[in-house]
């Protein structure tokens, strides 16, 4: 059974240590990224409760062995962004002495905040290693899994540490399961299901599992343009997927899988949505119950093929449906538009990989991790 940080009381936690691993795995503009604000509320609650608390989190890929600190290898900058949202100093611990690490956090009184440095520069966090997940577990008391986005991941603070420390998930990884859990077991109808990105391959398995469950596919991005080939389309310089073709065909024959029927061509390439399709795919997008959105529907970094992505944010942001939406590119989307009346019922995922692996169906080590954890606090 998995169990919940907010069902724990101040008498559970009052005077512990927690571990709490999150995911700041992030770059860009810090204050509206959602992997960073959507942390505050955890930390917050366990600091009303008077835990003490050390925060967890990798950043990018180092190379093996490096080991000096370079700006963008290091968690620093969450330190600061942590010090200025929550008004509190945070202790940033730039070394992986755990013995040292350990007496630190004992001296400090309840309520303090703790940051380690890039869990990617200790040998053994890729690899899920035990002994490395032994030495984290030694510096708490029990153990926060928030970090959604990489419990697909088989890292030794997501996965191995639960074998040592009493485990819970934190509020964020809550919200995340119960709100992709409702679109898995209990969609609204009209389901409306919107992909673009890069490719096809990534995004198998939520279209197998939500075929008999979702009423329409909206596809733009490289995934319309391997749908379009599935068709015999010419698909000049496109980037499509060829080995997917075969898949493609399946399920063009469910009949939900809407294509666009106008597009924007720039030197050979297909690489947004057209006008037509725009207004297709708004309509649909109006009349849904509940949306998925997981990849821009062009090549968006150029701002000459970002008109149909905003344009599509834009909808979903008129409509009345729950909208869920995943993937950092497509979530960034959100930051932008102008809106007055802000959408309520929209769910920006923290997850990318993660909100696919789930919504494919597929077990999360991570999340699997804290169901099999049986440690009690
Ligand atoms: P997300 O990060 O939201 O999950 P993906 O990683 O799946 O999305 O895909 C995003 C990438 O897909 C973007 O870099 C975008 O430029 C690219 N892309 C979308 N449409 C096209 C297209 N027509 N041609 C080439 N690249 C595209
Ligand atoms: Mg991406």
């Amino acid at each position: 059974m998995m169990e919940f940080l907010s069902l724990l009381k101040k008498d559970d936690i009052e005077g512990k240590t927690c571990l709490l691993r999150v995911d700041f795995n992030v770059s860009g503009d810090l204050s509206s990224n959602p992997r960073l604000v959507k942390i505050l509320p955890t930390i917050k609650f366990l600091l009303e409760k008077n835990a003490k608390i050390v925060i967890l989190s990798h950043l990018g890929r180092p190379k093996h062995g490096e080991r000096a600190v370079s700006k963008n290898i290091s968690l620093k900058f969450a330190a600061e962004f942590l010090e200025n949202k929550l008004k509190k100093k945070i202790d940033f611990i730039d070394h992986f002495d755990f013995y040292k690490i350990g007496e630190k956090i004992k001296s400090f009184s309840a309520s303090s905040i703790f940051l380690l440095e890039n869990l990617r520069l200790i040998d053994g966090e890729d690899g899920n290693d035990a002994k490395l997940a032994r030495k984290l577990a030694s510096l708490g008391d029990f153990y926060v899994n928030d970090a959604f986005s990489v419990s697909h991941r088989k890292n030794a603070s997501v996965v191995a540490i639960t074998k040592f420390l009493p485990s819970y998930a934190g509020l964020l990884m809550e919200s995340e399961i119960k709100y992709l859990s409702a679109a898995m077991h209990n969609p609204k109808k009209p389901l409306v299901i919107i992909l673009g990105g890069a490719k096809i391959s990534d995004k198998l398995g939520l279209i197998k599992n939500f075929l008999n469950k979702a009423d329409y596919f909206l596809v733009g991005g490289g995934i319309a343009n391997t749908f379009m080939a599935a068709q015999d389309l010419p698909m000049g310089d496109s980037l499509y997927e060829k080995d997917m073709l075969p898949s493609a065909k399946k399920f063009l024959k469910s009949g939900k899988i809407v294509l666009p029927s106008d597009v924007i061509i720039d030197e050979r390439k297909i690489l947004d949505i057209g006008l037509k399709t725009i207004k297709k795919y708004s309509d649909l997008i109006e009349k849904a119950k509940m949306i998925i959105w997981n990849g821009p529907v062009g090549y968006f970094e150029d701002e000459r093929f970002a008109k149909g992505s905003k344009a599509i944010a834009k909808a979903v942001l008129n409509s009345k449906a729950r909208a869920i939406i995943g993937g950092g590119e497509t979530t960034l989307l959100f930051k932008n538009i102008k809106n007055k009346k802000r959408k309520t019922n929209l769910f920006l995922s923290t997850g990318g990989g993660a909100m696919l692996e789930f919504l494919g169906g597929k077990k999360l080590a991570g999340i699997e991790a804290l169901a099999y954890n049986k440690l009690k606090i």
